[in-house]
This record gives C-alpha cells, structure tokens and sequence, in this order.
C-alpha cells in the first residue's frame, strides 16, 4: 500500500512538474526551487481528515488548526507551502522518504518518533480517547471484552488500543484514515475506536453518530511539526521563530479559537 502510495505520488509530481517546466525526481527538490517571488517553497505533507487540524469544509476547502498555523508561519517567515493531504502514515512516510519537507498532521511527540524525525516546540496538546456508536452499551473499557476495536494505522490511537488491548481482552483492527474508521464503528462492526479527543470531540459535535463514554480519556501528548531527523534545519527552525511569532502576536490563538469555538 505504501508502494502503491509513493508511485501514485511519484506520477502526481511528474505529472505537476512537466507542467511547471520542472523536471527532476524528488517533489521536494523541484519545490524547493525558487518560486516566481523568490521565495522557497517547501511541501509539507498531513493527514486527510482530522478535523479540526485538516478537513474540507463544506465549501469544498482544504482548511483547519495545522492548515492555517502553517500558512501563518509562512507569510511570517517569507516561505510558500504546499500542502500534501496524504493521510496520516502516509505523510510521515513522505517526510522520511524526501517527498515531503515537513509534516503537521496533529502528529504527537513521542520518543520513538524522535529517532526519526525532529519535532518543533508542541503547538497544542491533546489526549486519546474512546468512541461508540450513538446508544453502544459499550460505556467503559470493561465493555470491550471479547470485541474488535478499530484504530488508524500509524498513530498514538493505535498504539494506546494496542497497549491496554490484552488486559481488556479485545482484538484491534486497523483502518487508514478517521471516516473510514468511524464508520466501520456505526455500522457496529467494531465495538469501539481510538481518537484524539478535539478530534472525536469535532466530529461528535458535527453529528457524526458516535459519542464519548465517560471516564475514558488517556495519555495526553503534545503535538508538533516535524521534519525527517537531520533534515530540513532552516525549515524547523523558520517554524519555530514563526510560531513564536504568531503566538506573540495572537494569531495562534485567533485560528484555535476559529476552529474551536
Ligand atoms: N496524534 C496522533 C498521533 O500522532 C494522531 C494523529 C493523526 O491521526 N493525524 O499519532
């Protein structure tokens, strides 16, 4: 799948860059060429739907907390982006592979991560959670006894379900992305899944069908953007200074509260 993923991409960017005149191999590369304005252009790769850090909204526009913190920091610091919705694994594939510069995908901080990639400062923190159907009889992690939990491949979700997954006695199942994910649970064909709380919390809120049982929030990370370790210095350090700045100036605060309230 993840082959599959990298030749997709890889005609993706042959395809956009004989457009542009470019030519080369590594999308990264051919964007870090100077655009029209003299400035850099660095390609940062994240997930598909993690509202309200990435989503498309209903007027069909890529948007959210991370979409906008990084544009922020680009008009801050004198850069261009381009934003690659991958999915999550995917887009940290991307950054260890060179087709992408960075990654800001609500992607927590974690020690393991930090043999591979470089992480900025945390820009917010988040817990995980479980989530049920609407009306589930399963309302703590007691309930999960002899079930199937689903989990998005690659994140803290997955490794948390895994970690407490023999103690409750319950079977983890994997799906690529969180509509797939949740939707599986709504049809009740997995008991429960595994999710950032803002995140489970969005997309309740929206009417997604799932609700929160009490008592069931775990392991608080921070998130940060990220660069493939020893890679992309000036770009992690662009980020840090930009977001200093724009928490000094209350433009962070200003796209959280957008999103949040
Ligand atoms: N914060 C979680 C992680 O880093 C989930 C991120 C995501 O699904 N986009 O693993």
């Amino acid at each position: 799948m993840k082959k599959f993923l990298a030749l997709l991409m890889a005609g993706l960017m042959t395809v956009s860059m004989a457009a542009c005149g470019g030519s080369g191999n590594e999308a990264a590369e051919g964007a870090d060429e100077a655009a029209a304005d003299g400035a850099k252009t660095y390609v940062i790769a994240t997930d598909t739907a993690f509202p309200p850090f990435e989503f498309t909204n209903a007027d069909g526009e890529f948007v959210g907390i991370d979409v906008d913190i990084i544009n922020a920091i680009a008009e801050d610091q004198g850069f261009n982006v381009r934003i690659d919705s991958l999915g999550f694994d995917a887009a940290l594939a991307a950054v260890q592979s060179g087709q992408a510069d960075g990654v800001i995908a609500g992607m927590s901080i974690t020690e393991e991560r930090k043999e591979k990639f470089d992480f900025s400062d945390p820009y917010y923190t988040a817990e995980v959670t479980m989530a049920v159907a609407q009306g589930s009889d399963i309302k703590s992690y007691e309930d999960l006894n002899g079930t199937t939990v689903a989990v998005k491949t690659g994140t803290n979700g997955a490794d948390y379900a895994k970690s407490i997954a023999d103690q409750y006695g319950f079977t983890v199942k994997e799906f690529k992305d969180s509509p797939t994910m949740y939707q599986d649970v709504i049809a009740g064909n997995t008991a429960a899944c595994f999710e950032d709380y803002p995140v489970m919390a969005y997309n309740v809120k929206q009417g997604a069908g799932l609700e929160i049982p009490e008592g069931t929030l775990a392991a608080g990370t921070d998130y940060g953007f990220a660069v493939s370790k020893g890679e992309n210095a000036e770009l992690l350090e662009a980020f840090q200074t930009g977001l200093a700045n724009i928490k000094a100036n209350g433009k962070y605060q200003e796209i959280v509260d957008n999103y949040t309230k």
